[in-house]
């Protein structure tokens, strides 16, 4: 409860009060908050509100969109960003928001949804991505509808279709942008990539149980354990240690930008129908990352299974 002198009049007392069925805006949209404490003044009647309980009603607001079905679900969501086979970060990209919020907005126990704005964006990627042209003026005038405004747009502008053109051409050129620097990064990784997969097949082949990258003052050394003796089986430039180790670490979704701090994690690596698990263990050393993989298989495959190895990146 709270008492204060009023700003309005100066000489009345704010006093707190609850009301029934307030009515208020949020956001410039009308929305009626069923339980609303707000201060009101014993002699000018002014309304005050305190900043706590005004975000309260925000909150309220945005679930009472998510409850009418007026903005996009977790899955919806989901739905189109996969629909445009775009991973988390690159439809943060896309649709400008961080690839946190869009996390967050994924969620299916979500505690805050999008909000208005990215969810106009993504319905009208939705619909540009299934109808082409869209009506994008006639689209945002019917959503207005839908939380309690009704506007009247005077006349079809002839500009409009060239607010669409534009709207798409440039959600074709991010999405192009998109698919390109994605495209770069996959080539960037590819003889890394390889060369991870290289090393993991011949450890099969050799029916080692783990594999050790530790770097030395200038060569990284490779070493496999087959039968409980570790094997030095290659010696190679202490160049390919970083980008090597960060592939693996990327794969066992790991923290690749912490070098410091010891890591665990798991690969899944596809061998035709065996699956192999690799567990992944990181410590820093003097010369740099040391990796610690751990060939976790009841049954190795044979080894000409090792030509078809495929790793997968674990689905989180
Ligand atoms: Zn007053």
């Amino acid at each position: 409860m709270y008492e204060y002198v009023c700003q309005e009049c100066g000489q009345g007392t704010v006093r707190e009060k609850t009301v029934r069925s307030y009515k208020t805006k949020i956001k410039g949209y009308p929305f009626v908050v069923r339980e609303a404490t707000i201060g009101v003044c014993d002699k000018c009647q002014a309304e005050h509100f305190a900043a706590q309980e005004t975000k309260r009603w925000e909150e309220l607001f945005y679930q009472s969109l998510v409850k009418d079905k007026l903005f996009l679900l977790p899955e919806d969501i989901q739905r189109v960003r996969k629909a445009l086979g775009l991973s988390m970060e690159d439809f943060a990209l896309l649709i400008g928001c961080t690839r946190q919020s869009l996390y967050n907005w994924e969620k299916d126990d979500r505690t805050h949804p999008q909000s208005r704005i990215a969810d106009l964006l993504i319905k009208l990627v939705e619909k540009s991505h299934s109808e082409g042209n869209v009506d994008v003026i006639g689209f945002l005038v019917k959503e207005t509808e839908k939380v309690g405004i009704s506007l009247h747009v005077a006349e079809q502008p002839k500009v409009m279709s060239g607010i669409q053109e534009q709207v798409i051409q440039t959600y074709i050129d991010a999405r192009g942008r998109v698919a390109k620097a994605y495209d770069d990064y996959a080539d960037s990784q590819a003889p890394v990539s390889r060369a991870m997969e290289l090393l993991i097949t011949e450890a099969v082949k050799s029916r080692a149980s783990e594999v050790h990258l530790e770097p030395q003052k200038d060569r990284l050394i490779v070493r496999f354990r087959i039968e409980d003796i570790l094997h030095d089986v290659m010696s190679l430039p202490l160049s390919v240690a970083p980008p090597l180790v960060s592939r693996i670490k990327i794969l066992a979704n790991m923290n690749v930008a912490d070098s410091h701090y010891p890591q665990h994690g798991q690969i899944n690596f596809k061998a035709e129908e065996e699956k192999i698990d690799i567990r992944v263990v990181t410590s820093s050393a003097k010369y740099g990352e040391r990796v610690g993989l751990h060939l976790l298989s009841e049954s190795f495959p044979s080894p000409a299974l090792g030509e078809h190895m495929k790793i997968s990146r674990r689905s989180r």
